[in-house]
Formats: C-alpha cells, structure tokens, sequence
C-alpha cells in the first residue's frame, strides 16, 4: 500500500517469498508423485534418467582417467589418479564458455571443446602420443543437460537449460558429437562414459565418503539444480513396460542411478511458490514454463529474481532516490546480477550495513545508498536466499522417504500396472527392520563428524548419537550449497518442518560437498564402463 515505509515495503517483499512448513509438506507429496510418474513414463517434465550406472564407488577404485564437464558456465578439462584408498590426485584446466557458443551451432561449440582437450593432453600427457596409437585415455563426459541416454556412452539431447540454446544439436547423441571433433584432431581418447554431474557429484561422494553405507544421493545447488540417486531397478517400471525402448545394463545389483532433472519438478506450478518477481524472470527467459523449480533455486536466477524486487522498490518507493545510478547499471540490465552479490549481503554483519553498500555500488553502479536501503534490499536478500534453501530440502526429503531410508518401507511404484515381472520383496525385509529397530532400538556409536549445525533460528538438541548405519549419506556441489550463508542451516530447518523427516530423520542425514565431485565422479564412471566393455 501507499502507506509503507521503505522498510516495511520491503518485509511485505519479503513475505511474499515466504515458504511455509505446510508448503513443503504439499511440495514433498506433489515430488515422490512426479517421481512415480517419471519412473513409469518417457517424456515427462521431471524426467527421471535411468543412468546405465549400476553402483556406486567404495573408494577401492584405481586408474588414470580424463574428465570433462561442460557445466553452465564453464568448461573443465581434467586428469584424475584414483589411488584406491578413497583418495585421488587431479590435474585441471578450466576456461569460460564464450556467451556466444551457447546460442551457435553444435559444431562450433564443440570443436571448441575438443581443442581445448587436445591442448590439455598435449601438455599433460604427451605419453600418449607415442608410436602406441592404440593406448587411449577414457574420457568422462560430464554433460549436465536432460539427454535420453541408451547406453554409458551414448544419450541424445532432450533439451537445453542454463541458457544455451543450440537447435541442431537437439535430438543428437552428444558422445559421437565430441569423438568426431576428438578424432578430427587426432587424440588419442575415447569417449568412454556420458555422465550428469549429479551422478558424478553422487559417484565422487561415495568413493570419499567416511561412511560404509555408500553414498544415496547426489545434488547440485550451481548455475542449475538437479539431483541424482539410487533407486530399485523394480521401480523404474519404464524400463521393464513391454515394448521399452533401452539398452543392455547389468541386473545383478538390482539397482540403477537415476537422475531426476527436478530442475523440471512442479512446471505445472501446482505446489511452488510463486511471486511477481518469479513470473517476470520467467517471462523474460528463454525458456518460459520450464525448469520452473531451478528457476527459483539455483544460481543462475536468485539475481535476476532480486533485481526485478529491487525494481518494484524503485517503482513503488522510489529507492534511489537521493542516490546516483550510473546508466549502465546492473539494476537495468537483465540477468546481470550474480548470486554471489545476494551472498555478501547476506553475510554482511558490519554496522550500518557497510558492506551491503559497497556491494551496491560496485555490483549495481548505484552510489550513496542510506542505510534504510541497504537493509530494504539485505531483507529481501535474505528471503530469497532462504525461500531456495528451504525449496531444496523438498527434494532431498521425498528422495530420502521414497527409498525408504528413514526405516519406513518405499512404496512399490504403482504407476504401471504392467511392472509385475520385476517383483522385489526387500522393502517389506526393511520395514520389519524398521519394526525391530523400534521395538529394540539399536547401540550407541560414536557421534557424527558431519553432525548437522545448529542454526541462529532454530537449535538442534544433540541429545542422542546416531548409528553409522543409519547415515543417510547425500554429496553436494554448486557454488549455491557452498557459499550461500547458512544455505545448510535453512535446508535443514526445512527438513524439520517435514513431519515424515522430523528432527529425528534430519539428523541421520550427512551432507558432504563432493569437492572436484564432476571430475572425479566422471573418471569413476568411465572407470565402470571400461570394466564392462
Ligand atoms: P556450475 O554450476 O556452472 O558448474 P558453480 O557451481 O560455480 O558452477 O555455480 C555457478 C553459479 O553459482 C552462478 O550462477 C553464480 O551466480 C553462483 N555463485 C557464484 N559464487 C557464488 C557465491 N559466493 N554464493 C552464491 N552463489 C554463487
């Protein structure tokens, strides 16, 4: 209304990105539907990949591989060492992706990565241009775009996210797409494995991860979000339907990788949460209605979420008013913000919000903010950096309950009737495991490394260890998860929230961030597909 201060304007802002234990429920309900759904059919939003990856690492593991991750904004080449002791050594490069390339042709854009594997290889590992022209290196390929992959390396592009946008490559098996330009330059690399970076991040954690369970889920919070995690073969009920259309893969563990692409979950706008300021970012991308979810969590939007609040600001209280915005400032330039702005403010603790301050002149060329300002945008700030950690906690939480892992017995996928063949009993074993651990409880062990932290908002009693074998282990990466003050504190609080978690499922679970997750995690992958070649 008319009346408001500036601050009192701004916590209305806020309040609109409030996100409410109540949504969360409903947000967790809608998630283990959609899962269902994508393990029972092709072609929806939240599609729900199977891998082709059938294990996970122990940390055993040994080999020199090459990896490489186009990711959203960059593109790495690496070597890793796997020494076989959950330890491994990498070398690495990394170059920016040119804006350009990503709305090009396939051809351009990929050419332009096979130059820079030649440059890596010729500096790193000139050995394997010797006379042996028959000693190739195995390549990951960590490609983090929904593909429809037919084997560990070979899947054909679904479509782009993150802000590409390369028509002609839609349709077309980005492995043979690579090799081509590999062989074109003569290098002595195969392109053993495609893999998503979720899957490298939940491979990566497994082989390092301190605990025996192996890891179950792994999860980007970067330029985009996305997840990936163990699931029961007998409920991918898409791949066992008369008629489906997938390759050999082994069946002897009864369980298969999958990744999710949640960054699709809710494009139907049943459950999320929704503002002037995310349906104007959505109006203004290149993909309307789509990755509805990523588009209020992840880091490639959370600035352009805030400029269009700061910009309500400015139109419904004239925010800058005494200050001097430089012509070209951020503020009137779509998509120009960085997460990483949202981050210093957030943590900006120095009195009169000076750092806010400096942050806004240098990050949006406005000069002499007030201080009333400067804590208009740090509330706003601050609502939408917690309503994404609170977001992200629903898709970790219907994963953990879907597999069963609170000790609660996962709900066989009724959404094919036609999945009888591939009855599998175990869910029944671990519900009455569950029964047992309650009626009898299990033995103290020691207390976790990882324990969860307690956060300003809402302290967590460390009343009671948790056993080893109750861990439910989950790898993380993106500068979001990483760098985003208190992004775990809120994500946890979130967890809470959910009754079917409740503090008791929140503490059994570990979050690590998979560091050089894509890297490693690719190498491990190429590693499994060139054992099974
Ligand atoms: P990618 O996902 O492309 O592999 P990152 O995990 O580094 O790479 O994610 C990059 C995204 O993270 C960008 O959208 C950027 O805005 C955001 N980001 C970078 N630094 C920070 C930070 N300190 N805090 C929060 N977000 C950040």
């Amino acid at each position: 209304g008319g009346n408001m201060t500036l601050i009192e304007k701004a916590k209305s802002i806020a309040a609109e990105f409030e996100y409410t234990p109540e949504q969360a429920r409903a947000g967790v309900k809608e998630f283990l539907r959609l899962m269902d759904v994508g393990l029972s059919n092709d072609g929806e939003a939240m599609t729900m990949i199977p891998t082709y990856v059938t294990k996970v690492p122990n940390g055993t593991e040994e080999g020199v591989y090459l990896a490489v991750d186009l990711g959203g904004t960059n593109f790495r080449v690496c070597s890793i060492t796997l020494k076989g002791d959950t330890t491994f050594s990498i070398q690495q490069s990394k170059v920016a992706i040119p804006k350009a390339l990503m709305v090009s042709d396939s051809k351009s854009l990929f050419s332009f990565l096979a130059k820079n594997i030649a440059e890596f290889v010729k500096e790193h590992h000139s050995d394997h241009f010797a006379e042996d022209a028959t000693h190739h290196l195995h390549l990951g390929f960590t490609f983090s775009f929904p593909v429809d992959q037919k084997a560990v390396n070979k899947g054909y592009l679904i479509r782009w996210t993150k802000g590409f946008d390369i028509p002609d490559a839609i349709g077309k098996d980005v492995c043979a797409l690579l090799q081509a330009e590999i062989d074109i330059l003569g290098l002595p690399v195969v392109v053993a494995a495609l893999v998503n970076d979720t899957v490298g991040t939940l491979m990566a954690r497994s082989y390092t991860s301190p605990g025996k369970t192996g890891t179950l889920l792994g999860a980007i919070f970067g330029t985009g979000t996305n997840g990936a995690y163990v699931e029961k073969l007998s409920r991918i009920t898409k791949m066992t339907k008369p008629g489906a259309n997938v390759g050999e893969y082994d069946k002897s563990t009864g369980e298969m990788v999958v990744n999710t692409e949640w960054g699709s979950f809710d494009n139907d706008m049943k459950v999320l949460p929704d503002t002037p300021y995310d349906r104007a970012l959505d109006k203004n991308s290149v993909n309307p209605g789509i990755q509805m979810f990523e588009k209020r969590v992840s880091g490639m939007f959370l600035g352009e979420i805030l400029r269009n609040a700061v910009l309500a600001l400015k139109e419904s209280h004239n925010i800058f008013s005494t200050a001097t915005i430089k012509t070209d400032s951020a503020l009137y330039t779509p998509w120009s913000l960085d997460t990483s702005v949202l981050s210093y403010i957030e943590a900006d603790e120095t009195p009169n919000y000076l750092v806010t301050r400096e942050t806004i002149q240098k990050e949006m060329g406005v000069y002499g903010t007030t201080v009333e300002e400067a804590e208009a945008i740090k509330t706003i700030v601050h609502a939408i950096g917690k309503r994404s950690a609170r977001l992200s906690a629903v898709t970790i939480a219907a994963i953990v309950l879907a597999t069963g892992k609170l000790g609660n017995a996962p709900k066989p996928n009724t959404q094919s009737a036609e999945s009888s063949d591939t009855k599998d009993l175990s869910f029944i074993e671990q519900g009455i495991n569950a029964i047992v651990t309650a009626v009898l409880g299990k033995p103290d062990a020691a207390p976790l490394v990882d324990a969860p932290a307690p956060t300003s908002e809402s302290p967590v009693k460390a009343d009671k260890a948790i056993s080893e074998d109750d861990i439910i282990d989950i790898g993380v990466d993106g500068s979001v998860v990483e760098f985003y003050p208190n992004f775990e504190g809120h994500f946890r609080q979130a967890l809470r929230d959910i009754p079917e978690v409740g503090e008791e499922g929140e503490r059994k679970i570990r979050i690590g961030v998979a560091k050089d997750g894509s890297g490693v995690g690719a190498a491990l992958i190429a590693l499994v597909a060139y054992k099974m070649m």
